[in-house]
Formats: C-alpha cells, sequence, structure tokens
C-alpha cells in the first residue's frame, strides 16, 4: 500500500507526460534557445510551443508570457519591475498573501515606496471595500492573489480587478495556488499581471511564468545577455519550459478537472468532524475544492503531522515553507499562535483516491487517539 500524498498545496507530483516532456527535451536537444544552430533552433521552438501552451491555458497571447524560476520570483518581479528607474508610488496588497509578495512589498517599503497591507477577518477572505479604503491618489498596483495557499478561500480578484480598472491601478494577482483547480482566464479575470509556478501543476520545481498584460511597463528583475526579448535574463530551462508547456496542454484538455470537485474534500472534513468534533475548519467558502485547514484545539500540528507521517499520511502543518513559524495567514485572520501552531492542511490532488481518503481518516483517528498526545492537550487547553 503506498503512501497518502495530501500536500497537492506544497508541491504535486510531476505528470508522466510533463515527465516525458522533460526528458524528451532534454534528450531532443542540449541547444541554448539563444544559438541559431540547429540544436539552439530546437530549443526555442519548445519554449515557442510551451509558451503557446501557457498563454492558451492562461486565455492570454504568447508575447504576454515570460518564463521564470517559479512563482517567488514572478511575485518579486511583477512587483519591483513596476518601480524600476526610481520610480515612486505606493502598494496595496494584503496580510494573507505568499511571503514571496508581503517580503517583497516590505523590501520596496524601506526604499521608501508606500505600502498599504488590507486586513482580513476571520474568514479569511478580504474586502472589496477594505481594498477600496487602501487606495491612494499614487496607488500603482494592487498585489491579491485568487486562492489562498493554506486556507483555500477564494479572493474577490474580478471585483478587485474592476476597482482597480476604474482608478487606473493595475493589479497582480498571485495565481500560484490556484491554477489548475479553478478555471483561470485572465481577461475575464481582469488582471494586468499574474503569477504561476509549475510545482504546483504537475510540472517540475524551478520553473513558472509571469503573465504581463501588453502595455504594462514592467522593468526587468534580472538583467544580463537580453534573452526573453531583455525582459527576463537567463538562458531558459528548457526542459522544465517544456513540461510546464504540457501541463498546460493538460490542464486545457481536462486532466486536472477532479481537483475542481469538492466531493472528496468533504467527505475528509465530515470524517475528521465526526473523529474530533471540536476541530475547527479555517476560513468560509467559497474555498478551493482540493483545500482543507483544520484546527485540531490541544494539540501540535507538527506533532499530528509528523505521526501522520510515520502512518504514511503526507500533509502539511501550515505552508511548507514557514520555517516552523505560525501561519501568518491564521495569525491575520485573527487565530493567535495556539490556533496556528493546532493546524493541519490537507490538499488533495487529481489523483486522490475515495480510499486514500478513508485510509487518512484512519490514520487520524490512530493518531488522535495516541496517549503520546495527551500532555500537549493539557499544556495547550
Ligand atoms: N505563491 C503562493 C500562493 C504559493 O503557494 C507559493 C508556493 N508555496 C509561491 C507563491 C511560491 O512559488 P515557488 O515555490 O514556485 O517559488
Amino acid at each position: 500500500m503506498g503512501d497518502v500524498y495530501l500536500d497537492i498545496n506544497g508541491s504535486t507530483p510531476v505528470h508522466p507526460e510533463a515527465l516525458e516532456a522533460y526528458v524528451s527535451s532534454i534528450r531532443a536537444t542540449c541547444g541554448n534557445a539563444s544559438a541559431s544552430h540547429p540544436a539552439g533552433l530546437e530549443a526555442q521552438a519548445q519554449i515557442a510551443a510551451a509558451r503557446a501552451h501557457v498563454a492558451r491555458g492562461l486565455g492570454c497571447e504568447a508575447d504576454e508570457i515570460w518564463f521564470t524560476s517559479g512563482g517567488t520570483e514572478s511575485n518579486n518581479w511583477a512587483l519591483k519591475g513596476l518601480f524600476g528607474g526610481g520610480r515612486s508610488g505606493h502598494i496595496v496588497t494584503t496580510a494573507i498573501e505568499h511571503k514571496s509578495v508581503l517580503r517583497t512589498a516590505e523590501a520596496l517599503a524601506r526604499s521608501g515606496i508606500g505600502l498599504t497591507v488590507v486586513p482580513v477577518g476571520a474568514s479569511g477572505r478580504v474586502e472589496v471595500e477594505a481594498v477600496e479604503r487602501a487606495l491612494q491618489r499614487d496607488t500603482r498596483v494592487v498585489s491579491l492573489m485568487v486562492a489562498n495557499n493554506e486556507t483555500g478561500v477564494l479572493q474577490p480578484v474580478r471585483e478587485v480587478a474592476r476597482l482597480c480598472r476604474e482608478r487606473g491601478v493595475l493589479l497582480h494577482c498571485d495565481a500560484v495556488a490556484a491554477v489548475g483547480k479553478l478555471s483561470l482566464d485572465v481577461r475575464e479575470i481582469g488582471c494586468d499581471m499574474l503569477s504561476i509556478s509549475g510545482h504546483k501543476l504537475y510540472a517540475p520545481k524551478g520553473c513558472g511564468a509571469l503573465f504581463v498584460r501588453r502595455g504594462v511597463e514592467l522593468a526587468p528583475l534580472i538583467d544580463g545577455c537580453g534573452q526573453q526579448c531583455g525582459m527576463r535574463s537567463g538562458t531558459e530551462n528548457t526542459p522544465a519550459v517544456a513540461a510546464l508547456g504540457v501541463a498546460f496542454e493538460l490542464l486545457v484538455r481536462g486532466a486536472f478537472d477532479a481537483v475542481r470537485s469538492p466531493e472528496l474534500r468533504d467527505r475528509l472534513w465530515e470524517g475528521v468532524h465526526a473523529l474530533e468534533p471540536r476541530a475547527q475548519r479555517n476560513g468560509e467558502g467559497p474555498w478551493l475544492a482540493n483545500t482543507l485547514s483544520v484546527t485540531f484545539p490541544g494539540s501540535l500540528g507538527a506533532e499530528l503531522q509528523r505521526e501522520l507521517g510515520a502512518l504514511g499520511v503526507h500533509c502539511a502543518a501550515g505552508a511548507a515553507a514557514t520555517g516552523g513559524s505560525p501561519s501568518h495567514v491564521l495569525m491575520a485572520m485573527g487565530k493567535g499562535e495556539m490556533h496556528a501552531r493546532s493546524t493541519l492542511r490537507f490538499s488533495l490532488g487529481r489523483s486522490t483516491t475515495r480510499a486514500e481518503i478513508e485510509r487518512t481518516l484512519d490514520a487520524l483517528r490512530a493518531v488522535l487517539s495516541s496517549t503520546s498526545l495527551a500532555p500537549l492537550q493539557e499544556a495547550h487547553a
């Protein structure tokens, strides 16, 4: 019996067709995509094909897609690129954004750019009115994620896009957690920039993209030999880009549609609640259909995670890269440190089965009834 992997929001396995594209790209050419010999031209062709697939998947033109090293770079670039050349202005973002947005905005604030971080309530959903109140005369950009990676709560990106358009403000959306899990069309959303990451969409790690609407003036983040029309220097990671293109081709074909249906996630929550009636689900819907963030009062999330792991069930205690600190997302929702530390995130994938959910519940039953948790319950009551 294999392990049950329920940390899809942390990282996905590589889809067999994306893996095949990765390996065949390496086999087909070692060419540098900037070279004009046949090997280089082959690499260029692979990148052009991938760019077309990503553009099709996001509903934009190929020349609006730029490949990056992943979500962190895309988010850094979207914000820092707007303030190149000593430009001044103001950024609005929210307290539940990924650290790659929040830390970037804070770095810009240290260099003199204005910053307003919009708070959220217990629902985990940003209020459009709160974003509106945060806008200033010199606001250049709002950065709001499409869906939160920890709670799965969907954010009002379309309403905020409308607001931004009326005010002549740009909207950047971090869609890293959302891609593949709901329909994402940049024109329909009305955003100006959107970040995605390959390893959240069954493609390899270390490769992502930034959609930049034609007409948005974005300075490069990385200077060098001028690859990708000078927008993003650095030799393209051709095999990973080819795999990302295939992942988007699969997305358009509906290969990930299973994660759009909430039945298994709902069964998991129903089972968790039956096992531990004090368990609390974080945030209010609508949610991504694959995500369940649950707090087990009196238990340490990290302990539960370790014990579940020993039984072959992989889930997250907070986001994957929080370095042991309590979730800033849950804290922003007013949950308190103990609550944040008592939380597990289960995120389901395209091939999660009913049997795996039942196995997870069996493992959780065993872990919750294990005596080793009793002292913690007293300590954190
Ligand atoms: N944004 C969100 C919402 C994420 O979940 C992540 C990954 N945890 C990132 C950005 C960063 O993406 P990457 O791991 O590709 O740098």
